[in-house]
C-alpha cells in the first residue's frame, strides 16, 4: 500500500510479518517535478526488515510511483532493524545511505557476532536465563542488516534539501542511542521515526550503564514538544497532528510506569521479575505466554526504568551473582 501524505510525499506500508508492530512505513520524498519519474531523484526514509517479503513491498511502492532505485538515496532513522533491515543490500547495489552517526556506527556493529554476545551477556544481568533467551532468537538479530553500510553521519543542523523541502537534522536520542528526525521549517513538518507514536508507546530499552537512557528519551520528547510541528509522519500506526498532546500522554505513561516499577520492587527484585509484573498490553495469560521477542523488549524496557530509578536514588540496587536487582527505597 503507498499513498501521498503531504505534497510529494509517499507513504509505502511495508508489512512486518509476524511482529505485533504489524508494519512500518517507508516515506519517500520526491525531488525536481521537471525530471521525468524515471531520472527523478529522490530520498527513501527506512527500509523495512531485510527480508524478502519486505524488500518485495519496498520495490513495488517505488515502481509505482514510476521511480528508478538508482536515483535513490537512503536515510535511516535509527538503527533498528525493521528501520535499517535493507541497508547493506541497497547500499551494495550504489545506494547511498545517510543515518546518525551513533546508530551508523552501531548498525555496522550489528553485524558482528560481538555485538549480540553482548546482548547475550545482558540476558545474564537480565535473569532471562530462566527463559532460556538466546539472541538468536532476537527479532534484531534476524533481519538486520549482514554486512556493513558505508553512511554520511548526519548531525544536529545538517541540512537536506530535497524537491521543494529543506530538512534539518534533529538529534532525538532515546528509542535509540543516535536517533535522528528531520525537520522541515517551512511546512512545519516532521518525520520522526519512533520517537513519537500514536497509539502505541515507543519501547525505551537499556542501551548501557554510561547513560540514563530515559531521562535522555524524555529530554527529547521536550524537546520535540517545543518545536513547531503541524504534522508528524511516524515509521508506525497513525500520522500525529497534536505533537504536544501526544508527547504529554507519553511523557505521563512514564511518570506511570516508574510509579508501577517502584510498586513492584518493595523487595529485592531481578529485572525480569519485575518486567513480569508490570501491565502489557499485549494478549498473553502471564509471561510463561509472552513470545521470546517480547520477553527481551519488556525486560529492556523494565531496565530502563529500573536504572532511572537507581541513578535517581529512589532506588537501591545489588548483584547477586551476575543478576540485579532493584529495592525501592523508602
Ligand atoms: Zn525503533
Amino acid at each position: 500500500m503507498m499513498k501521498e501524505v503531504y505534497s510529494d510525499i509517499f507513504q509505502i506500508e511495508i508489512p512486518l510479518a509476524g511482529n505485533p508492530l504489524k508494519a512500518i512505513y517507508s516515506y519517500v520524498i520526491l525531488g525536481d517535478k521537471t525530471e521525468r519519474p524515471k531520472q527523478r531523484v529522490f530520498y527513501i526514509v527506512d527500509t523495512g526488515f531485510n527480508s524478502e517479503a519486505c524488500k518485495q513491498a519496498l520495490l513495488s511502492g517505488l515502481e509505482a510511483l514510476g521511480l528508478k532505485l538508482e536515483n535513490a538515496k537512503l536515510i535511516i532513522t535509527h538503527l533498528h532493524s525493521d528501520h535499517s533491515g535493507l541497508a547493506a543490500e541497497l547500499n551494495q547495489s550504489g545506494t547511498e545511505i545517510l543515518t546518525g552517526a551513533i546508530d551508523g556506527v552501531m548498525i555496522n556493529n550489528m553485524t558482528k557476532d560481538s555485538y549480540w554476545e553482548e546482548l547475550e551477556k545482558r540476558a545474564i544481568i537480565m535473569d532471562l536465563e530462566k527463559d532460556g533467551l538466546a539472541f538468536n532468537g532476537h527479532p534484531g538479530h534476524k533481519y538486520c542488516p549482514k554486512s556493513e553500510i558505508t553512511f554520511e553521519p548526519l548531525k544536529e543542523g545538517m541540512v537536506i534539501s530535497i524537491g521543494q523541502y529543506t530538512f534539518n537534522v534533529i538529534d532525538i536520542p532515546g528509542h535509540t542511542p543516535g536517533h535522528i528526525a528531520l525537520y522541515e521549517n517551512k511546512h512545519k513538518l516532521m518525520i520522526s521515526g519512533d520517537h513519537i507514536l500514536d497509539p502505541i508507546t515507543p519501547n525505551i530499552a537499556f542501551w548501557g550503564f554510561e547513560s540514563n537512557i530515559l531521562e535522555i528519551y524524555l529530554n527529547s520528547l521536550d524537546k520535540v514538544r517545543a518545536m513547531d510541528i503541524d504534522m508528524v509522519l511516524p515509521s508506525h500506526r497513525k500520522i500525529i497532528t497534536d505533537h504536544v498532546k501526544r508527547i504529554d500522554y507519553l511523557k505521563e505513561h512514564h511518570v506511570e510506569r516508574l510509579e508501577e516499577v517502584l510498586s513492584i520492587i518493595t523487595d529485592y527484585t531481578s529485572i525480569r521479575d519485575t518486567a513480569s509484573q508490570m501491565h502489557w498490553s499485549l494478549r498473553a495469560k502471564g509471561w510463561s505466554d509472552f513470545p521470546d521477542p517480547q520477553k527481551w523488549f519488556a525486560s529492556g524496557e523494565a531496565m530502563s526504568h529500573l536504572e532511572y530509578l537507581y541513578i535517581k536514588g529512589k532506588a537501591d540496587r545489588r548483584k547477586v551473582g551476575e543478576i540485579l536487582e532493584y529495592k525501592a527505597r523508602v
